[in-house]
């Protein structure tokens, strides 16, 4: 089954992703042609939003809508879709508590302005409208891959960020989607999604050249072998073990020294230098992600406990909170740093030291960008730029795993 679409690509962008790289893109249009197979069994659904507001659809193409009953429509048709008494209103009449919205032919639809590839449904769980965008593996992965690493970039360190993205989220979608309704968030609690808008003609080319390729590990417990296949913007120097970050353990994820984003990445991502918080601040931040820490009473000091010593940098994996009471708790490295600055652009990275003043504290000495785990993207640019090839780059990052290719 091949699926022939042609789309206009308005791409204005600024975002954060999994990576947690921002990138500004220029205003540009394009006609491109996307060419997939578009696969029945290889669809991913992503929660686009959980709300309990008013929402538009237009359709620009032909689409059946299944509710209570199945109705076809032609496309330039509006709907709108709220909800009231447990119930889903379309244009204010009664439709149940699940809608579907199919367009003919895999067509595009637009919510709220925002134009979508696949199907979408609506459906109330706890007084709540899931809104869950159901679309073709591969088309979501353009999407992904055009905000989670520049369009500009070697189309090598594109192949290898495709492979990357498409072993995460079918890792995500497997361990997880079973369990619920659907597969993938939109943020970069997993990874940037902003449907149509986000794609570029190069990562659409990425994503095609290597469809169906993904990475597998000797350690998965999955029947495919594919593993969570992180990977971050700046690792500094040494990628880190998953294990002390995520917890999870696999030979891929195990880290490697890396060379390469010192010759790519600049030095605000390289050398951050510190950054510093008010011990009440801090302490106010941490209490509100972890309520039980309010027994600390207030904060004395944030000490590290774990750390992994490489050749020009260690990096903290594990903090120990302590109270002005003594009492004292524990908090992994990257959720510390994500607490006291969610943004992850002002304590970039956990290789950094920690010193304390009497009413503050101050990270100093950092280096690197994002968590460490897996593919470091500037790494990536760097080997795709000295020719080294897609394979060659994700042999590198995940030492031991494999290419395969699933569909
Ligand atoms: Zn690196």
């Amino acid at each position: 089954l091949s699926s022939k679409r042609t789309a206009l690509i308005l791409c204005f962008s600024f975002a954060i992703s999994l990576s947690g790289v921002f990138f500004l893109r220029s205003t540009l249009t394009q006609n491109i042609t996307v060419d997939y197979d578009y696969n029945p069994k290889q669809t991913i659904r992503v929660l686009l939003s959980k709300s309990t507001k008013q929402h538009k659809i237009f359709l620009e193409s032909s689409c059946e809508i299944i509710a209570k009953y199945r109705r076809s429509y032609k496309k330039d048709n509006s709907f709108y879709i709220s909800i009231s008494n447990n119930s889903l209103l379309l244009n204010g009449k009664s439709v149940g508590e699940k809608i579907e919205i199919v367009p003919d032919n895999y067509g595009v639809f637009s919510l709220d302005g925002k134009r979508y590839r696949g199907r979408i449904s609506f459906e109330i769980i706890n007084d709540t409208i899931y809104i869950i965008n159901t679309l073709a593996t591969e088309a979501y992965l353009a999407g992904v891959v055009a905000a989670e690493m520049p369009a500009y970039w070697e189309m090598e360190a594109l192949k290898a960020q495709s492979i990357t993205a498409r072993t995460y989220s079918l890792f995500i979608r497997d361990t997880f989607g079973k369990k619920r309704n659907w597969d993938v968030r939109t943020s970069q609690a997993n990874q940037v999604y902003r449907g149509i808008a986000a794609e570029h003609v190069r990562s659409w080319n990425a994503v095609n050249k290597t469809q169906g390729l993904v990475l597998t590990d000797p350690e998965s417990a999955q029947e495919n072998g594919i593993f969570p296949a992180y990977y971050c913007s700046v690792c500094g120097g040494h990628s880190e073990n998953s294990k002390f970050v995520f917890g999870d353990s696999f030979q891929a994820l195990s880290g490697v020294e890396c060379p390469f984003c010192r010759e790519t990445a600049s030095n605000k991502f390289l050398n951050w230098g510190k950054f510093t918080i008010s011990k009440k601040e801090a302490f106010a931040k941490l209490k509100k992600k972890y309520p039980t820490l309010e027994k600390l009473k207030s904060l004395s000091k944030i000490l590290p406990i774990r750390e992994s010593k490489y050749e020009t940098f260690s990096r903290i994996t594990r903090f120990r909170i302590v109270g002005t009471n003594g009492k004292t708790d524990i908090v992994g490295g990257e959720d510390l740093r994500l607490t006291l600055d969610p943004s992850g652009q002002k304590i970039k990275s956990c290789a950094t030291s920690v010193i304390y003043s009497k009413n503050s504290i101050t990270f100093t000495g950092g280096k690197g960008f994002g968590h460490a785990v897996g593919l470091c993207q500037y790494g990536a640019l760097a080997m795709a730029r000295k020719k080294y090839k897609y394979n060659e780059i994700l042999a590198y990052y995940y030492p031991g795993s494999k290419i395969k290719r699933i569909y």
